[in-house]
């Protein structure tokens, strides 16, 4: 009657949602200012303001047969130049349009790398702590998802264990930095001993590995941290980005899929990857926002609000006796669970009104995720919650 795999996928929620939504009730219950929701990844801080008003002028002046219009499959073409000659300014590639597919944020130009990519056998790579929707979309196009998980010490990657996990089905290996839900970015070090054992695999077994770089936290970074672009380190590079958190523009849904022009034959992998947006329905990428970021390119939210909820918070949990991995970037902290089992500290947290996730899920048991995406108010505001819970624990 349908598939019994979606029907599945669709009435399990995930862990996160299922937390989200027990906030709402639990908000609705006793005050929303009672709960410490820290579950969700939804940006904190407005669009900036030059978004607006590009926004506002478009639609009042622009001609709205045009501006909503379709574009191309693949997107407009003046806003896939726009974004190249910022890339290639920023990291000193030298793209063109034609290395650009307009996309739905990164969930979709993660689903259409991989089924673009996907043949019959192939195994992903991820490192853990991973986004578990990861695994819906790498099983969702038929692959095999293959966890190797970072060093516990620091969460960065050991070049011995990366190696060890690469097969002759391994396809590509997606990395995340800076990384939800750690917050960790990859130091270039680690980047260039991974690309290294990248390079000596595609030798070894004469075929292509292709690394894919989720960046929807690339511009989220503080201190004067550096994200390396993928694409100047390893050839076979797609870069997965997405103005959702950058722009505080979520529920917009836009971003795009950077293919470099120096992986072998890349117009033929871009055509795949026109082939892949096709059977997906990601065809044109929202037209009015499409055109709206290629006005606004190199605009950044204030993340100013989420360092500053960072360091009230690291530095009040590591004082209260948590052990935290110290995040350099995204808005999440990632906290070691005083017991093994998180889901049962998570329930414990519920108790202080704390909402937590669980990162089993993640790939990472004995974690867990606290989205800091929130008012500083509130921050403040559950630091008692916390402290109680560390003392319940005799930290
Ligand atoms: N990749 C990672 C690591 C994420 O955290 C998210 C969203 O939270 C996504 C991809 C999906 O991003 P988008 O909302 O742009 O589809």
């Amino acid at each position: 009657m349908y598939s019994e795999k979606m029907h599945q996928l669709g009435t399990n929620r995930s862990v996160i949602r299922d937390l989200f939504e027990y906030g709402n009730q639990r908000k609705a219950e006793i005050g929303p200012d009672k709960v410490f929701d820290f579950s969700i990844g939804n940006p904190s801080v407005p669009a900036p303001q030059v978004v607006t008003d590009t926004l506002c002028q478009m639609v009042k002046e622009s001609d709205p047969m045009s501006l909503h219009s379709y574009t191309s499959a693949q997107g407009d073409a003046a806003t896939r130049q726009a974004i190249a000659d910022y890339v290639n300014g920023q990291h000193g590639t030298d793209l063109t349009g034609d290395n650009f597919y307009m996309t739905c944020g990164a969930a979709a130009s993660l689903t259409i790398s991989l089924k673009a990519l996907y043949e019959e056998g192939d195994e992903f790579i991820v490192f853990s702590p991973f986004f578990p929707e990861y695994r819906v979309f790498i099983e969702g196009v038929g692959g095999k998802l293959v966890q190797v998980d970072s060093r516990r010490e620091d969460f960065q990657i050991d070049p011995a264990t990366f190696e060890a996990a690469i097969t002759d089905k391994t396809k590509a290996v997606i990395v995340n930095s800076p990384n939800n839900p750690s917050g960790v970015v990859l130091t270039e070090d680690c980047i260039k001993s991974l690309c290294a054992v990248l390079e000596k695999k595609q030798k070894e077994y004469g075929k292509e590995i292709f690394l894919i770089a989720d960046e929807p936290y690339r511009e989220l970074v503080y201190g004067d941290v550096k994200v390396p672009y993928l694409m100047n380190y390893y050839d076979n590079t797609l870069v997965c980005y997405s103005y959702s958190k950058s722009l505080s523009l979520p529920g917009d849904r836009i971003g795009y899929i950077a293919v470099s022009n120096k992986a072998k034959d890349w117009k033929d992998l871009y055509a795949a990857i026109c082939g892949a947006g096709r059977v997906l329905g990601y065809v044109c990428a929202p037209s009015l926002f499409q055109k709206l970021i290629g006005k606004c390119q190199g605009q950044t939210a204030d993340i100013s609000i989420y360092k500053k909820n960072r360091d009230i918070l690291y530095e009040a949990l590591t004082s209260y006796g948590f052990r935290c991995i110290a995040p350099d970037g995204a808005f999440y902290l990632f906290m070691e669970t005083p017991e093994e089992d998180a889901t049962a500290f998570g329930e414990k947290a519920k108790k202080h009104e704390l909402l937590l996730v669980p990162a089993d899920s993640f790939g990472t048991p004995g974690f867990v995720r606290i989205s800091y995406c929130v008012s500083t108010e509130q921050i403040q505001n559950s630091l008692p919650a916390f402290k109680a819970l560390a003392q319940e624990y005799g930290l």
